[in-house]
């Protein structure tokens, strides 16, 4: 929020389709998402996926590979581009993190609530100013969407006409204003403490000694594995600038306040590339990535009335962005963003910063030797980040297919892309008897090999469809007591319910070619 901004009273915490609730109840009792170590209450911001959350993970991670590295766009002359991948450690050399910056960057800034105990990013924290007397409300952002919190504040502020109140990012009070200041969870004043910096690495130690020396840390992004690699890939892979490195990993980071289900968590996944080009193309690559990228989100399923480019305000850039052509988010309509937006990929120019630095600190030279110009050249490539969040991207998907539809028994329905969709198609005999299990059998073993596809044989047919449209699988497929007569199965489309009657031999290919759409 850049700007003092009258509070707009809204009644949105939800999107119009989904509450975080309601998605986070379809996720744990469906098995996409669950609470790590639920056994023993939880533990805050880490969480595990379920047989059908991997499903899905795996679908959009091996999606992003495959259009990154398996077969990259093609570019703006018309070729393919050339992108590699790898897999790094998530432990490296700590040095590397001094490099980076991650070691005295790396921070966010914290407050502490000495009433409650509890702990909010200053950052993500906004002011309501009452300049009738000088009055100060601290709130999360989002809060303001929220109708309880509202009503909250007209009590405290003894005021219903709320657009008389300025708002203003809570960075802005200065630590000698904290004393006005009535902290999100409190009625009192003066409760909150100054910021102060918290680095989000996590440490460990590595060997048996365990002393100050062999401090580690656990990566809080996948970039810089790609930066430790540039070298190795210059001069091993017969590669020419420009060209890119792929990676899709988990990244850790100690967050102030984990919050919003998987979107801010502790451990988390990223699919991050760095593009490697000429100082004077950055800008062209630059719009090229930002483009393709916000396309790639729509071609897996995210409609794009949910998607938006953000460009970074100036004093939002990153350091290693100042000098550089900027930074756009790929912002999503998340359910607790609605009708806001919440990042889910960032595409950044990081100029040499990160090949530069990591000359500076390890003496090895990071220079590109370039003999397909004369006269040849020397230079530090710049680089174009797209970096993308795989567990936010999960979200988003779950997000997004997320369907009310009271007609139905199960009241909704997942409208995945068929090719994202955990379960492609499952196959159902309606009866356990007359040969039909047979039928269905010999079906599902020669689609288990192609595609993911269920075998359920239990309950009526009611129910498993219903099951089914929760799960979010596009096709059901049917044998029935006229299947033995007619060599022919009914297969129902999850989005129309609409049956049709599809030979036994074609019900294959045809499941394989609706997945292609
Ligand atoms: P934010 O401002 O939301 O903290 P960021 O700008 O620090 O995110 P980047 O460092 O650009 O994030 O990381 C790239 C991507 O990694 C983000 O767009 C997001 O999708 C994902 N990501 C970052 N932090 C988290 C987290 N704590 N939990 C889940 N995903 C995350």
């Amino acid at each position: 929020m850049g700007n003092a901004q009258a509070v707009e009273p809204k009644n949105t915490t939800v999107s119009d389709k989904v509450s975080m609730d309601e998605l986070v109840a379809l996720c744990k009792r469906r098995g996409f998402i669950f609470s790590a170590s639920e056994i023993y209450g939880g533990i805050n911001g880490f969480w595990d996926f379920g047989p059908l959350g991997v499903l899905l993970k795996n679908n959009l991670r091996d999606r992003w590979w495959n259009d990154m590295v398996i077969a990259p766009p093609i570019g703006p002359d018309g070729e393919p581009l050339q992108i590699m991948g790898v897999d790094s450690s998530i432990i490296q050399n700590p040095k590397a993190w001094v490099a980076s910056g991650h070691v005295d960057t790396f921070n966010d800034p914290m407050v502490d609530c000495k009433l409650t105990k509890l702990r909010y990013r200053q950052d993500h924290l906004v002011a309501v100013v009452d300049e009738r007397n000088g009055q100060i409300f601290a709130f999360y952002q989002e809060a303001l969407e929220d109708k309880g919190t509202l009503k909250k504040l007209k009590k405290q502020a003894g005021t219903d006409e709320l657009e008389k109140l300025k708002v203003i990012p809570f960075t802005a009070i200065p630590a000698s204003d904290y004393g006005k200041v009535i902290g999100p969870d409190t009625d009192q004043k003066g409760t909150l403490t100054e910021p102060r910096k918290f680095n989000l690495m996590f440490k460990t130690y590595v060997g048996a000694t365990a002393t100050e020396d062999d401090i580690a840390y656990l990566r809080p992004e996948t970039a810089q594995g790609i930066f430790l690699n540039y070298k190795n890939i210059v001069d091993n892979m017969r590669v020419r600038v420009p060209f890119g490195i792929a990676q899709v990993g988990k990244a850790f980071r100690n967050e102030v306040t984990p919050r919003n289900f998987i979107y801010r968590s502790r451990e988390f996944e990223q699919m991050e590339m760095e593009w490697f080009c000429h100082p004077d193309e950055a800008k062209k690559w630059f719009e090229f990535w930002t483009d393709a990228r916000k396309k790639w989100w729509e071609a897996v399923g995210v409609s794009p009335a949910n998607l938006q480019l953000r460009p970074h305000d100036k004093d939002e850039l990153s350091h290693y962005a100042k000098a550089g052509v900027g930074t756009v988010d790929v912002e999503y309509r998340f359910p607790f963003t609605a009708p806001g937006f919440g990042e889910l990929e960032g595409i950044a120019h990081r100029c040499d910063f990160d090949l530069t630095q990591h000359e500076k600190h390890s003496g090895k030279k990071m220079e590109y030797f370039d003999d397909s110009v004369q006269p040849p050249r020397r230079f530090i490539p710049h680089v174009i980040e797209p970096a993308a969040g795989l567990t936010r991207g999960v979200l988003a998907l779950l997000a997004e297919a997320y369907t009310a539809d009271p007609s139905r028994p199960s009241q909704m329905y997942m409208k995945f892309k068929p090719s994202m969709a955990p379960v492609k198609a499952a196959v159902l005999p309606l009866l356990n008897k007359d040969g039909l299990p047979e039928i269905a059998q010999k079906l599902y073993y020669s689609m288990r090999t192609k595609f993911m596809t269920e075998y359920d044989a239990k309950g009526n047919i009611g129910k498993r469809y219903a099951r089914h449209d929760e799960i979010g699988t596009p096709f059901c497929i049917t044998i029935d007591t006229d299947t033995p007569k007619d060599q022919a199965v009914t297969i129902r489309f999850r989005d129309t319910m609409a049956q049709e009657r599809v030979a036994l031999d074609k019900i294959e290919t045809f499941v394989q070619t609706a997945l292609k759409e």
